[in-house]
């Protein structure tokens, strides 16, 4: 039987839109021709090229000589910041940011502070939002430039606002937005908006991976990133992706004439999402419980690692992610959980469910019958409990202590060692047959299983 899938990571990537594919399929097969040829093949590629810079402009109300294309949102990122920092470097040598930025921002802004600029990075309230008074408050006669994010891609909180733009256009300073989130969902005009600079990726509104763009108000002059053959009006060299160019702006153009439509639906399943999962004892949402983007639901759960909730839904066919980064076993807690002032155990344990319109209200209900579902038997209840309370009071990684201590035992005879083993099977096997109960138990048996399997594999060894 094949497993039934949910997409629930539209956040990280969506599927591409049939929109996008049926523009771009003519210029993957017949209408190959590089668009810095003469020939009429090449001409009519550069009026592709042309036509969706046009079609991208016109979506975030900019000019079409405002829009470079570039290969995704961490590349607009890179250039747009390392560019302003390069003009400003001999004048002025302080930047403003969030302290929940997406990594293409806050690790560029590192590499740049260490070529000996200033950075602020300001913090946020309990639902990821800025204090427009603090950001002003930062601005310096030294300021180079801000960099606030239109949206949280792990919680979902809109942080633009018309505001941010005006308050650093009055004191002259320049403000760039890493929009990758809200491009595509909620209205974006940069003009209205007083935005000098928004990076945007395709694949984020169901174009194609690889592709993005940079807009960049005529007046805040762009630096060149790649050189070579001066394609991109000289500040981005190499061969366009024409089928992608196509691609993201016929996605883009799709998603903006039906933001309001999409917008109401998705919103409406995202909402149903909340109110379910919030049933579950010991979850609480992040972000902001209104001003958040249509798809995106959010959540931490007590005692649990976010990537264990990971597995256990692949487990059932729902596709997850969590703000956490498990790097080599250890799992992180998100720095823009820890932010908004959640406790480090607590926002080790978050969980994402990134909503689109391909999503249906049975995906919805699907999810939360995983999450929800029946209550396991007593004795299971009693020893998640346990493995819950153990992991309360000495953190999470007890469970891996309590084993590790059976793995000292298990030196010393051999029966206990095939005990030990024989009770590491019997735990992995209860998760594995266990029927959905709730994203609780699951999870805890999920986490106890896995260090069970670490265990089991360091004991092999032995
Ligand atoms: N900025 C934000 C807010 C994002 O969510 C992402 C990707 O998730 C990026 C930048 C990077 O975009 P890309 O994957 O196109 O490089």
């Amino acid at each position: 039987m094949t497993k039934q899938i949910v997409y629930a990571d539209n956040a990280a990537t969506c599927a591409l839109s049939e929109k996008a594919l049926e523009a771009m399929l003519p210029y993957l097969k017949a209408e190959y021709a590089n668009p810095s040829s003469v020939y009429s093949l090449g001409r009519d590629s550069r009026r592709a090229v042309e036509k969706a810079r046009e079609t991208v402009a016109s979506a975030i109300g900019a000019l079409p000589e405002e829009i470079f294309f570039t290969s995704g949102g961490t590349e607009a990122d890179n250039w747009a910041l390392k560019s302003l920092a390069k003009r400003f470097e001999r004048e002025k040598r302080h930047i403003i940011t969030t302290s929940i930025e997406h990594h293409a921002v806050l690790n560029t802004l590192g590499r740049i502070e260490e070529s000996g600029f200033e950075v602020t990075r300001l913090g946020v309230n309990e639902f990821g939002q800025i204090s427009i008074d603090e950001l002003c408050c930062a601005i310096r006669g030294d300021t180079a430039f801000i960099s606030v994010m239109a949206a949280n891609n792990e919680i979902g909180t809109i942080l633009l606002s018309p505001e941010i733009g005006s308050r650093a256009r009055e004191r002259g300073v320049i403000f760039h937005t890493d929009a990758v989130q809200a491009v595509g969902h909620i209205p974006i005009d940069v003009r209205a908006m007083n935005i000098d600079l928004l990076s945007l990726s395709g694949h984020k509104f169901r174009g194609p991976k690889g592709t993005g763009a940079l807009f960049v108000r005529r007046d805040s002059a762009l630096l060149p990133d790649m050189l070579g053959g001066g394609q991109e009006r000289g500040k981005r060299s190499g061969t366009e992706n024409v089928a992608g160019i196509v691609g993201l702006a016929a996605a883009l153009d799709d998603s903006v004439k039906n933001m309001k439509k999409n917008s109401e639906r998705v919103c409406a399943l995202r909402d149903r999402l909340i109110e379910g999962v919030l049933k579950i004892p010991r979850v609480r949402l992040t972000g902001h419980p209104v001003k958040r983007l249509p798809g995106i639901a959010s959540f931490v759960v007590e005692c649990i690692e976010g990537e264990s909730m990971v597995m256990m839904l692949d487990h059932y066919g729902i596709c997850a992610s969590s703000g956490s980064a498990c790097s080599s076993g250890s799992q992180e807690a998100s720095h823009v959980l820890l932010a908004t002032g959640l406790p480090e155990q607590l926002a080790r344990g978050s969980i994402r469910l990134s909503l689109s319109e391909d999503n249906s209200s049975e995906d919805v209900e699907r999810i939360l019958q995983i999450c929800q579902g029946r209550r396991p038997p007593a004795g299971i209840v009693a020893i998640m409990e346990i493995i819950r309370a153990l992991k309360c009071i000495f953190g999470f990684s007890a469970a891996s202590y309590f084993i590790f201590s059976v793995r000292r035992l298990a030196f010393v005879s051999s029966p206990i060692r095939w005990l030990s083993k024989a009770f590491c099977m019997a735990l992995l096997c209860v998760h594995l047959s266990s029927r959905p109960f709730s994203i609780y138990g699951s999870a805890a048996s999920y986490c106890l299983a896995s260090a069970v399997a670490k265990y089991q594999a360091i004991i092999m060894l032995t």
